[in-house]
């Protein structure tokens, strides 16, 4: 008897996205982070664990004693590449989202000095909370848009995506000659300046223009 079970790829993929996420895509962000801007894109991956959406809670774990926020715009990719050419990558993203890429910023700090992977600071449950996406015929330039963040009402980072380091048809391009990538992949894009603290009770809204905004609370 054959007891293999074998998935349609685009349901693995809607059941497990995988989160591609790029660290210091902002200049202003690597500058704040006194880190210097990486010659090709850095790349780190969370799992899918990670994910809340809109209204959701992300949790504050006990092993740390910061936890900061990242507001990011997020590309889903909509079809299967490999070895995609930047002048191409449009046609691989499904649409786009704004999203929070939390980081435990002490844990972070520790395997930085000590040259350990980022999986612990960025893996957490809850890690990575997502908003509604948009289609990409609903975004004019993905390289020309506001992105803020605001915790309780107050603006802790206001940005725009023409500020990052690396496109997102750049980082796509990139991604895909190490990944082959597949529908429903999530690129979280890096984050602007502006990064800190959140604490028990705070109320998270991110939102980019043209995009459902994105609204967590922090617990502990
Ligand atoms: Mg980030």
């Amino acid at each position: 008897m054959d007891t293999q079970i074998v998935l349609p790829e685009s349901q693995v993929a809607i059941h497990s996205p995988r989160l591609f996420c790029i660290g210091r895509n902002y200049a202003a962000h690597a500058a704040e982070m006194k880190s210097p801007m990486p010659e090709i894109p850095m790349v780190f991956l969370k799992p899918s664990t990670a994910l809340i959406r809109n209204n959701g809670v992300v949790e504050l774990p006990l092993q740390s004693d910061e936890v900061h926020h990242e507001v990011e715009l997020v590309v889903v990719i909509g079809k299967k590449g490999k070895h995609i050419n930047e002048s191409q990558a449009a046609d691989y993203v499904e649409g786009y989202a704004v999203g929070l890429d939390m980081t435990a910023r002490d844990i972070q700090a520790k395997a930085k000095k000590k040259g350990h992977p980022w999986s612990v600071a960025k893996g957490f449950d809850t890690f990575a909370p997502l908003g509604d996406f948009v289609p990409k015929s609903a975004v004019n330039d993905p390289q020309n848009l506001g992105i803020k963040l605001l915790i309780n009402g107050v603006t802790r980072q206001s940005g725009n995506t023409r500020d990052m380091h690396f496109s997102v048809h750049e980082l796509i391009a990139y991604c895909s000659t190490i990944f082959t990538l597949l529908p429903g992949d999530l690129i979280y894009t890096g984050t602007p300046e502006g990064v800190g603290p959140v604490h028990d009770g705070d109320k998270l809204e991110a939102s980019i223009e043209g995009m459902p905004s994105l609204s967590v609370t922090a617990r502990r």
